[in-house]
Parts: structure tokens; sequence; C-alpha cells
């Protein structure tokens, strides 16, 4: 599977899942554009792993809370890639409260990153796409796109969002070459699941290892997914192979979605 010469873009791949895919569409011969918040060396770690799996990486640091800084990410990919072929929507954050007691700015802030950045992304990269007849638009949902959890509000609001944003986008460019999905991971190991190991490790009185064996009781196959098979499987559906796979909310779920 060869994504030579396409362009891709993944936002949130500083970490976590994100890196995952930027590093497996690097290794299937992409350039890409990488995006992320945080501190300025573990972003260059991430650039420089990318870099190692071949092909040219650029670092964007907009922060998708900003509209505006979301067009201008899409337009400087366009200019430094050439085009922008492939846009994976995956930034995300996570905030876990009762509804009661939910920050109104965390909600907004949720549904900036986790939603609103993916309809202003595929906005402003949809019209050179549709010009060459081409296109991938992987857009990072969950588990939770699918299921409701406890004070997860605003999370599983923002994800049942992005599949039904995901199923409207794949209608309308259903006949123009350019494909749009969803994945549902379960529960992988990075940034945003660990704070929830560790406060059901603080809770629980137990080793994080336990905590993490807990958290993994509602997961059928009982382990953590990877980035690399999050990676493989973005890859896949960027391929010529996935051309009619559009509008799909794929889990990979460890059988989360089975029960
Ligand atoms: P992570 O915390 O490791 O990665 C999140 C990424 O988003 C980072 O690169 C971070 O810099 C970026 N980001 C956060 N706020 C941003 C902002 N304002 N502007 C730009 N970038 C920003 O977490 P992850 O688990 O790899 O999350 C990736 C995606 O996977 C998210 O959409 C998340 O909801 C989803 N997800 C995670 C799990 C899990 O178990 N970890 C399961 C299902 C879905």
């Amino acid at each position: 599977m060869t994504l030579k010469g396409k362009g891709a873009l993944v936002t949130g791949s500083t970490s976590g899942m994100g890196l995952g895919i930027a590093k497996a569409l690097a290794e299937a011969g992409a350039a890409v554009v990488m995006n992320g918040v945080g501190e300025e060396a573990d972003i260059r770690k991430a650039v420089d792993t990318v870099k190692a799996a071949g092909g040219k990486v650029v670092f964007d640091g907009a922060d998708l809370r900003d509209p505006d800084a979301v067009v201008r990410m899409v337009r400087n990919a366009e200019a430094s890639l050439g085009s922008v072929d492939i846009l994976v929507n995956n930034a995300g954050i996570q905030h876990v409260a009762r509804i009661e007691d939910f920050p109104p700015e965390r909600w907004d802030a949720l549904i900036a990153v986790n939603l609103s950045a993916a309809f202003h992304a595929a906005r402003t990269a949809l019209p050179a796409m549709r010009q060459r007849g081409w296109g991938r638009i992987v857009n990072n949902a969950s588990a939770s796109g699918m299921h409701g959890a406890p004070n997860k509000t605003a999370y599983c609001a923002s994800k049942f969002g992005i599949i039904g944003f995901t199923k409207a986008l794949a209608l309308e460019t259903a006949e123009s070459g350019i494909t749009c999905n969803a994945i549902c991971p379960g529960w992988v190991l990075t940034g945003m699941s660990r704070p929830q190991i560790e406060a059901i490790a603080q809770r629980e009185g137990v080793s994080f290892d336990q905590a993490s064996r807990i958290l993994l009781a509602g997961q059928p196959n009982k382990r953590f997914i990877t980035p690399a098979e999050i990676g493989a499987l973005v890859v896949y559906l960027c391929s010529d192979a996935a051309a009619p796979v559009t509008g799909a909310a794929l889990s990979i779920d460890g059988g989360i979605s089975a029960k």
C-alpha cells in the first residue's frame, strides 16, 4: 500500500494515536504536517520520530480551539506539501465530571477541539480535494461515540457529533472520489487515558497496572489497542483499496461494540 505523492495533515499528532497515525502515513510514503500543543521538547521528539519514518515532515502548532488558526493550518499545509489529500481530524481532549460540576468553559473547549475543528479543517481542505477528484478524511471518534458514558457528557456529545458529521459529509462527497470515515477506538494508552487510569488507581487504592486491568475489564480483548494498530487502519482507509468505504464508523475496540 503506497501513499507516495500524497500530502497528509494529521491534527493532534504530537502524541498518542495521532503520532502513531502520522508515523504510519509517513511509512506508507505520504508527506505529513503534524500538529499539536505542549512542551517543545516533547513535540521535537515526536517530529523526529515521524521524520525517521521517512519523507517530508512539517510541524504546525495551531491551537484548534481557534477556528481562524485551523483555517491557517490547512492553508499552510497546502502551501508546504503542495496539497492536502489526506486530512485526519484526530486531536481530542477529555474532561471527566458530573454535569453539575462540569465547567462550561471546558465544554466549549472540548466541543471546539473534538468537533468544530474538524468542520473548519474539512471545509477548508475540501475545495482542492474536489478539484483533484481524490481525498481522504478520517475523523477519530471513539467507542464513546456509540455508547454513553457517565461523567463524559461533553466527550460523548463531541464523539456522537463527529460520527454524524462524518456520515453527512460522506454523502455530500460520495461521487467525488473523496471518502469520509470515522474510526472508533477502544482503550489506547495515551496522555488522554493515563489520567483516567490514575484516577481509578487512586480511588481503589491499587497500582497503575491493576487499575489498567479494571479499566480493560469492559473491553473484551483485555489489552490496550496500540497507536500502530490505529495507524494501520488509517493507512488502509487512505488507500485506493478503501475507495468504496465511506460514511463508516469503524470500530477498533477489542470487541466493545460487539456487546
Ligand atoms: P493524547 O492526549 O495523547 O493526544 C491528543 C493530541 O491532541 C495531542 O497531540 C495534543 O497536543 C493535541 N491537542 C490537544 N488540544 C489541542 C489543541 N487545542 N490544539 C491542537 N492540538 C491539540 O490523546 P489520544 O488518546 O491519542 O487522543 C487522540 C484522539 O483519540 C482523540 O480524539 C481522542 O478523543 C481519541 N480517543 C482516545 C482513546 C483513548 O483510549 N486514548 C479512545 C478513543 C478515542
